[in-house]
């Protein structure tokens, strides 16, 4: 099959009045053959057209005219799957007109959902921030004058060389919210010799990470959704889940194939009301489903014996757990019978809720499946249950059984569909290790325990001098939100904030500076993300930028061809960086070098071009079609590195490493100069995983040496909402807020009219049983009080939720005070907020969503009033002790709205929450572990720093 391009009815007629060039040519580019041949039908412009692409002016209509664009693909920005798109660049008025799929991006293959084409909203929102701010009263107050970028960067270069200079490194933190580029901030930071990175990913995903980090030393799954026969989803994956994109359009196909889903969810999703079976178990249950269907496939021998006997580090387990018994394959499965006897379905049952036949039904068919069995959590009960992370370790376990781990139709470790690109100057590990990043009590945590940094700030644990967000509003999307504005607006705990951002927000309210920073269209940035078995590289570029160099009007920066004065990030850093050391004698401006003018200071295409020169595979390809690497990167946007990438861990060890190595009897393993170099596996020495066992660590020495030896073992750890815990007579629920409408992004959608008219309330979902005990009718006004606080919102009576659980979407809530710059008007209430003392605050909605007049038409069309409900700012933090994920069920009582009480509003006590915040602290089992390690060096650790600062002086 080869890629054609499918005219529309009005492109023919165009073609025959010889309006467009010949549109029925096949176009035997590589990329479209590979986009076609995985299945995409793609109606899209042939490349060769791409510079000169006309088309009807739809808005003309009745009247034909035509309109020449220029095609320009970059990558999506509004989740981190990183889809491609398609950029209409209109050639007359150099505006960029529409964005579609881009097929030659190998994950998306021409696809998007709504939040892609919608980054045209972004682009063109009426209230985006155009220049630099500095605020000009005191922080919060809303007072702001714009500034030149000159004044910004000698500000904020100066203050960190300072502090640099002084030995205060641990004081510049980068927070950052959406990422961009795969390791350009660790390049940086590292640079400046800072271990200043902290994510949102402990609010996020790192419950998920540690399950799978236990037993394989990666820390995400990669399923190949599109070559399985059963798929198992504790998400809503297929609207709304990581990747969701790439996976979401893999499960359909394997579907149209006949393979079978089941989706593990308390919530009647799109998703589950698409499976074949729906599992809506309670909250926090679900490892006790799945070690049910363990249990199933190991009484019932439809478990992998090759598979678990090469690759399972069962003799460990039966050493530690068996002494004196002799360590055999059978005794292993024997033991397995006696340590899981007691997850029966009808326990499981009891335990979620879930119907036992059902259990096994599913059991038998992840048996049958076999090696084709793929599976995903994202976000959902990893990130909401105190032991979250047990949800992907037993998941997890249903993959090790069945041998489906890296196998076609399967479920890989990320890493093995992940690129890293080279850059041309490796800054060393940083030597130093930042404790308001990753403190002593949590020396598992798999990510930095950022949705704390205000309690740590408070208890006087350090002080931040430098405080950058990038794309990032805790405020808004952490628990705790007035914990942050305390911290935020305390100039005695953070020195000076920058908020790089494109768009004015919750957080940006309390910074000092406001930089605007691009949108996709108008920066760049490499990615790369376990979408499906193969490895991937997009770039996301400026889209005006390349257009212009295409024109043969190029620019020096990418600000040039951006409205107003808008930075990329890329530029900022570069430009920082070489401000903060003006003369090298730091040693930090070698980095900013170009390698290819000896002396100079590198441009962002440089900085592109060296990695995209060592990209394995590239340049040859580039060349086949007489192109540079870095030309074929802007042509296409995409790059396919390596396809049908599968059981990576039998690749051989190689030769040199294997000279002077010994073998381990017992384990296998093959050990040279004191570390594991591999495993020797069937009479072959493999690389293995890279766990201290070289294998999938089904018993956990680890968890042993730290503390935890009662989860050596995958097993079920009952959340804090456990079931019995809950009075439902007197209203008490748990509360779901985790789910996403698939319309929407965090806080990042706000400013895109064509979501926000589709998605913008965020009402609470309760069962009818439910509702009826408790007297509420559908669109009841409700108050649900959380351990800090309370928020009020309406009831949405349904069925689509299992008895017992109510949920509330986020994403919805958005707000600004009367005294804050204009922002996000398609989504923001207009609240008012007051202190009353004693940590107590109070916000009222003031203002619903309103039409207003602005250069955009459509402002004026607003319809819909209804902003939702800001439900996040009520939550207390609940660090898991072991993950350091923030737990996001809530404990809620839900009782109808007081007299007084209106629709939006929110109560809370920042007081009661920091005590919360010292009982779950009190849960931890600080390092030192073995060695006065303050982390197992085996555990990858986000920016890992130099492995001196692992030991705790
Ligand atoms: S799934 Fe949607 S939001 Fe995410 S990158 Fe793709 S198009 Fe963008």
């Amino acid at each position: 099959m080869s890629y054609t391009h499918k005219p529309t009815v009005i492109e023919s007629i165009a073609e025959k009045l010889h309006l467009v060039p010949d549109l029925h040519r096949e176009d035997d580019g590589p990329r479209a053959l590979r986009a076609a041949e995985e299945g995409a039908e793609i109606s899209c412009p042939p490349p060769a057209q791409w510079d000169n692409w006309v088309e009807y002016d739809s808005k003309s209509w009745p009247e034909r005219k035509t309109k020449e664009y220029m095609l320009v693909p970059t990558a999506c920005f509004n989740c981190e799957a990183g889809c491609g798109l398609l950029a209409y660049v209109d050639k007359e008025t150099m505006e960029i007109r529409k964005l579609t799929g881009n097929p030659y991006h190998p994950a998306s293959r021409g696809r998007n959902c709504a939040k892609g084409p919608a980054t045209l909203n972004q682009i063109q929102d009426t209230d985006r921030v155009l220049y630099p701010m500095k605020r000009a009263g005191k922080r919060g107050d809303g007072k702001w004058e714009r500034v030149s970028w000159d004044s910004v960067l000698d500000d904020i270069a100066g203050r960190m060389r300072k502090a640099i200079m002084e030995g205060r490194n641990n004081e510049i933190s980068y927070h950052v919210g959406r990422p961009g580029h795969d390791g350009f901030m660790e390049w940086v930071l590292r640079a400046w010799n800072v271990d200043g990175h902290n994510s949102h990913t402990n609010v996020c995903s790192s419950g998920a990470r540690f399950g799978y980090a236990i037993w394989e030393g990666f820390d995400r799954p990669s399923p190949d959704h599109a070559n399985a026969k059963f798929i198992l989803l504790v998400s809503a994956h297929l609207e709304s889940g990581h990747y969701f994109n790439p996976h979401s359009q893999r499960i359909i196909e394997a579907r149209m194939k006949g393979a079978k889903l089941a989706v593990l969810d308390p919530r009647l999703s799109n998703t589950a009301s698409m499976s074949d079976y729906w599992m809506p178990s309670y909250p926090g249950s679900e490892p006790a489903i799945l070690l049910a269907m363990a249990k199933v496939i190991i009484d019932e021998g439809l478990y992998n014996r090759t598979y678990l006997e090469n690759w399972v580090n069962w003799q460990e387990y039966l050493q530690a757990e068996y002494p004196g018994t002799p360590v055999t394959f059978e005794n292993f499965i024997e033991a397995l019978k006696k340590e899981y006897a007691h997850y029966t379905p009808e326990y499981a049952s009891k335990e979620s809720g879930v119907d036992a036949s059902m259990i096994v039904e599913v059991a038998r068919r992840i048996g049958e499946a076999g090696s084709q069995f793929s599976t995903h959590v994202w976000r959902s009960a990893s990130s909401g249950n105190l032991g979250g992370w047990a949800v992907s370790r037993t998941l997890h376990f249903l993959n090790v059984l069945t041998g489906s781990v890296g196998t076609p139709g399967g479920t890989s470790p990320s890493a093995w569909n992940k690129f890293k690109p080279h850059v041309h100057a490796e800054p060393k590990p940083q030597t130093f290790w930042n404790p308001l990043h990753l403190p002593d009590e949590y020396p598992l945590a798999h990510f930095e325990m950022s949705f704390l940094l205000p309690h740590f700030l408070k208890e006087g644990r350090g002080k931040l001098d430098v405080y950058f967000t990038r794309v990032f509003n805790p405020v808004w999307t952490y628990p705790d939100g007035f914990s942050w504005i305390e911290a935020l607006e305390d100039e005695s705990k953070i020195g000076l904030h920058a908020a790089l951002t494109p768009t004015w927000s919750e957080t940006a309210y309390f910074a000092d500076y406001v930089l605007p920073m691009g949108h996709s269209a108008e920066r760049h940035d490499l990615l790369s993300y376990e979408t499906h078995a193969g490895k991937w590289l997009a770039f996301r570029q400026p889209v005006l930028r390349t257009a212009l160099r295409r024109m043969g009007k190029p620019v020096t920066h990418t600000w040039e061809a951006n409205p107003g004065e808008v930075w990329e990030e890329d530029e900022f850093w570069i430009e920082l960086t070489w401000r903060i050391d003006p003369d090298g004698s730091l040693g930090i401006r070698q980095y900013c070098m170009s390698p290819y003018r000896p002396g100079e200071k590198i441009t962002i295409d440089e900085y592109y071009r060296y990695i995209f020169e060592h990209t394995a595979g590239l340049p040859e390809k580039a060349a086949a079609e007489g192109l540079t690497p870095f030309d074929y990167m802007q042509k296409y946007g995409a790059f396919e590195v390596e396809s049908n990438v599968y059981n990576v861990n039998e690749k051989a060890v190689p030769q040199a490493d294997l000279d002077g190595a010994s073998v381990e009897p017992q384990s296998g393993l093959i050990v040279k100069n004191g570390k594991a170099v591999g495993v020797e596996v069937a009479g072959r020495s493999c690389t293995g995983f890279p766990t201290p066992s070289k294998k999938q660590e089904f018993y956990s020495g680890t968890m042993v040496d730290w503390k935890w030896p009662e989860y050596r073992l995958p097993g079920y750890i009952r959340s804090h909402i456990h079931e019995e815990t809950m009075d439902h007579k007197n209203g008490e629920f748990v509360l779901v807020p985790t789910f996403r409408l698939p319309v929407l992004i965090h806080s990042r959608s706000g400013n895109a009219k064509w979501l926000a008219e589709i998605a913008h309330r965020n009402p609470v979902w309760i069962n009818a049983t439910d509702g009826a005990a408790l007297g509420i009718a559908n669109g009841d006004l409700i108050r649900v009080n959380t351990d800090i606080g309370f928020f009020v919102n309406r009831a949405w009576v349904t069925e689509g939720i299992r008895p017992g659980v109510v949920a509330c979407s986020h994403h919805i809530g958005r707000w600004r005070r009367e005294q804050d710059p204009e922002g996000n008007r398609w989504a923001a209430n207009k609240v008012n907020i007051s202190r009353e003392g004693d940590g107590k605050w109070k916000m009222r909605v003031e203002e619903n969503i309103q039409p207003y007049e602005s250069s955009d038409a459509d402002s004026s069309r607003i319809f819909w009033s209804d902003g939702g409900v800001h439900q996040n700012i009520t939550f207390p933090v609940h660090p898991d002790p072991i993950s350091g994920m923030h737990c996001w069920h809530q404990k809620v009582r839900i009782e109808k709205a007081h007299d007084d009480d209106r629709y939006g509003d929110v109560f809370v006590d920042t007081d009661r929450s920091f005590q919360i915040y010292k009982e779950w602290l009190a849960m931890t089992r600080p390092a030192p572990g073995p060695g006065g390690l303050r982390r197992p060096l085996w555990l990858n650790r986000p920016f890992r720093p130099d492995e001196k600062t692992y030991y705790i002086a």
